[in-house]
């Protein structure tokens, strides 16, 4: 197998289950960050239709009962009264901006009805400035803070079409029943206590009254759709107690007109209403409550749901990490496989065209480099010169001191030998005790030359051995030049020739060069001969 397949394969075996992972992670991150979005804005719902019903239906009272008292008597604990109601309402209206901002950032397209809700509360502070310079009376106070409420309500009302939690959406409901119910109750007894105190009321509070007293009646079935619900059941237990039958047979006599002034009827009356009305604040406030606890319970879930998510994007990140650095280690070892694999082709050829003992080319070496070497010089038409020489009498140097001392002196000839031809020649062990030389753009002259002098050095040279004996041997040459060889049979020719004169050097008397007859020119020397 290749190593590009190889690679192809590591690769695919990473990149393929994390491209399947990568899907399932798309798909599991989508899926927690909708259920985490979803916990998000039913947080925000909850919170903002908390603050809205609590502006809307206590506090805002509060400040509106505040200053009745105040209004009716303005002493310093009342004015103090008065103030810290003021601060609680300022609060809260101070914090709804940051609520709805929450809530527009999730439903851009259902803008409640904020506008209304800035007029109302412009009113207020005006009627506030009116009532610290006293130009204002207890009974004219009220309709400023009721609109101011209603319009919080209608809020509540606006944002209620887009709760998707049941629970929530359940609350609401009853708490806008309730709130209407309550109202009613309110004008109930309020108009009621008049009636049984023998006033007589005008047109419009008799509309009011009606009104009221219909709301009124209504009341229970609505309830009784809630009645699961612990705190709706406190308010059917009151209405189906003494009190409750009482306050509801007095209702029907008012409702009858039959309702006679009578100053039990009138205390009795007021202390069951102010029982009635005592039990309602406290059901509202605590099913406010349950929609603040309800809007904490989702910011919780929404936390711990961005913790999940959060853990799963740290897992994807350290996973995809991990990917990577494999990937990145898997190529480098196939890298290095590569190369180590190259270096070790390189040394077996190395080995294979070497000879070991000496470190020139062998035979199969000589193949190859000579193949390149004549290509070369036949491009250049250059002159080859072979030196062909071998060591005399060898067989008795084995015969008298080893063959390992036949070793040594066969390292030291192939050192000479690399002493003095030229580094780009080519040397080779061409045969047991036989070398030979190939010299590119040399010619049989200079080839003649060179041979002399390695003649002379291997002639001049103390051979040392292991046990400290010395030895001198001399050797034979034979030489032949030829222009160009450009193929392998020239080149037979050529070592041919010079493997003749070489013969003939060792005819005439060895430890002397000859030169082939065919490319041999006259020398001087006494030791160069002609074959
Ligand atoms: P001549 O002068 O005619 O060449 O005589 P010679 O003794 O050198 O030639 P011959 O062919 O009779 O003997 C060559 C010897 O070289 C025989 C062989 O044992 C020895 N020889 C060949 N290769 C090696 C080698 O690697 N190591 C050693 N120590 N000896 C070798
Ligand atoms: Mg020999
Ligand atoms: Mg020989």
């Amino acid at each position: 197998m290749s190593f590009g397949t190889i690679r192809r394969v590591v690769m695919a075996a990473l990149i393929l289950p994390s491209v399947v992972m990568a899907f399932e992670a798309t798909f599991l991150l989508r899926l927690y960050y909708a259920e985490y979005r979803k916990l998000e804005i039913g947080k925000h719902h909850a919170y903002l239709v908390f603050a809205a019903a609590k502006i809307a239906s206590q506090t805002m009272p509060a400040e509106a009962r505040a200053t009745i008292l105040y209004l009716e008597d303005p002493s310093p604990p009342n004015r103090q009264a008065l103030q810290q109601a003021r601060t609680a309402l300022d609060e809260e209206i101070r914090a709804f901006p940051k609520l709805t901002t929450d809530y527009l950032a999730d439903h851009p397209a259902n803008v409640p009805d904020l506008g209304r809700m800035q007029t109302a509360i412009d009113a207020m502070l005006r009627q506030r400035r009116a009532v610290d310079t006293s130009r204002l009376s207890a009974a004219n106070i009220d309709g400023v803070f009721k609109s101011a409420s209603q319009a919080y309500l209608h809020i509540v009302n606006d944002v209620r079409s887009d709760i998707d939690d049941i629970s929530l959406l359940e609350d609401l409901h009853l708490l806008m029943s309730l709130l209407d119910i309550n109202e009613a109750g309110l004008e109930l007894a309020f108009y009621g206590a008049l009636l049984f105190a023998g006033e007589s009321l005008t047109t419009e509070q008799t509309t009011a009254l009606e009104r009221a007293s219909v709301m009124h009646k209504a009341g229970p079935a609505q309830l009784l759709r809630s009645i699961d619900n612990p705190r709706v059941r406190a308010l059917i237990e009151f209405d189906r107690s003494s009190e409750g039958r009482w306050l509801d047979d007095a209702i029907t006599s008012i409702n009858r007109s039959a309702a006679s002034p009578a100053t039990t009827s009138v205390q009795t009356w007021d202390s069951i209403q102010d029982a009635r009305t005592e039990l309602w604040q406290q059901t509202i406030s605590g099913l406010i409550a349950d929609i603040r606890q309800h809007g904490d319970e989702l910011a919780d879930r929404a936390r711990r749901q961005l913790m999940v998510l959060s853990g799963i994007v740290a897992t994807l990140t350290i996973l995809t990490t991990a990917i990577i650095l494999l990937a990145m280690k898997g190529m480098m070892l196939i890298g290095q496989i590569r190369r180590e694999r190259e270096s070790m082709i390189l040394e077996l050829r190395d080995a294979a065209q070497t000879d070991l003992l000496t470190g020139l080319y062998n035979r199969r070496g000589f193949q190859s480099a000579a193949s390149a070497l004549l290509h070369q010089a036949s491009a250049n038409h250059d002159w080859v010169s072979a030196v062909l020489f071998d060591l005399d009498h060898f067989k008795q140097v084995n015969d008298t001191y080893g063959h390992d001392a036949g070793d040594v002196v066969l390292r030291a000839v192939a050192t000479i030998a690399r002493t003095n031809f030229r580094p780009f020649d080519l040397l080779v062990r061409h045969g047991g005790e036989e070398f030979l030389a190939l010299l590119p753009g040399s010619s049989t002259e200079e080839a003649v030359t060179v041979a002399e002098k390695v003649r002379q050095a291997i002639e001049s040279a103390e051979m040392k051995l292991p046990d400290g004996t010395t030895l001198r041997v001399t050797s034979s040459f034979g030489c032949a030049g030829m222009s160009a060889p450009a193929h392998q049979d020239l080149l037979t020719e050529l070592l041919k020739r010079a493997d003749l004169a070489l013969y003939a050097a060792k005819s005439s008397g060895r430890n002397c060069v000859v030169v082939d007859a065919e490319t041999a020119s006259n020398t001087e020397s006494p030791d160069i001969k002609t074959a």
